[in-house]
């Protein structure tokens, strides 16, 4: 496993919101976990990005090391996990191009941040055309396509994903999705968060599904999309 988390346990001052997740992701994999308003999908991954403290007794280790070492800049710049977060926080002000180098003010080696800037841009060629536009003009699906460009560019071990598809009109949602993969082909781990179940299940390998800040049921996607309960609970019946 490349990510494992084990025993997960998260409290917002005196309210938990994870009771003990444990999961695993595999180098190379596209995995989800679904669930309902505040089951405790965004507070996983903040908790994997270090953003939020783990309890005593969590154990998390990337690459053979343990997490909770890591203060949040170092789970990017030396883990390589990235993060893009529900409601994007881009820089308004700041054209797509300044967006996106911010994001490598700590990296050094010029040649792959050159390289992987043109991925990004062939990955997403909407963003070449508006590289000098300010991102807070930027129609929500193109601010999307920033905040996981700018995530590429800071880290590419892995890249934990909050709702990519929120806010974003059918079409671009696929489109979304069909980048994700070519970045997970490019070589990168995705772990996404998702309410849409369905659209989730249809792009990743495996999910879980948190309940309550448990995780309830793990499977393959094909397994979990012909589950009765998930039918039910997630999928509209
Ligand atoms: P959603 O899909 O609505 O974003 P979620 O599954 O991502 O939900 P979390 O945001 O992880 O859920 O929230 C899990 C629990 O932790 C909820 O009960 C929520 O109210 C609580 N919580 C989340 N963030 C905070 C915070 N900053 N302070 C206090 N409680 C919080």
């Amino acid at each position: 496993m490349q990510l494992m988390v084990e025993n997960l346990h998260v409290a917002y001052d005196r309210i938990r919101a994870l009771h003990g997740v444990t999961f695993g992701i595999a180098e190379g994999e596209i995995v989800c976990i679904i669930g309902a308003n505040g089951a405790g999908k965004s507070t996983t991954l903040r908790a994997i990005s270090r953003m939020v403290p783990a309890l005593p007794g969590s154990r998390m280790d990337f690459e053979g090391r343990n997490l909770l070492d890591y203060p949040p800049e170092k789970v990017v710049s030396q883990l390589g996990v990235s993060h893009v977060p529900e409601g994007r926080r881009l820089f308004g002000n700041l054209t797509v191009m300044e967006n996106l180098k911010l994001a490598t003010f700590a990296r050094k080696d010029r040649p792959a941040i050159k390289r992987d800037l043109d991925l990004v841009f062939s990955i997403f060629p909407r963003l070449a055309e508006r590289e000098s536009q300010p991102a807070g003009t930027l129609s929500g699906g193109e601010q999307q396509m920033v905040a996981v460009g700018r995530a590429y560019m800071t880290g590419r071990r892995m890249m934990l994903l909050d709702e990519p598809s929120m806010g974003l009109a059918p079409l671009m949602m696929l489109s979304m999705f069909e980048a994700l993969k070519e970045i997970n082909q490019a070589g990168t781990t995705i772990l996404l968060v998702e309410q849409n179940a369905r659209l989730a299940l249809k792009f990743a390998r495996r999910g879980y599904v948190i309940e309550n800040g448990r995780i309830v049921i793990e499977g393959d996607s094909g397994a979990l999309l012909n589950d009765p309960g998930v039918k039910k609970a997630y999928l509209g019946g």
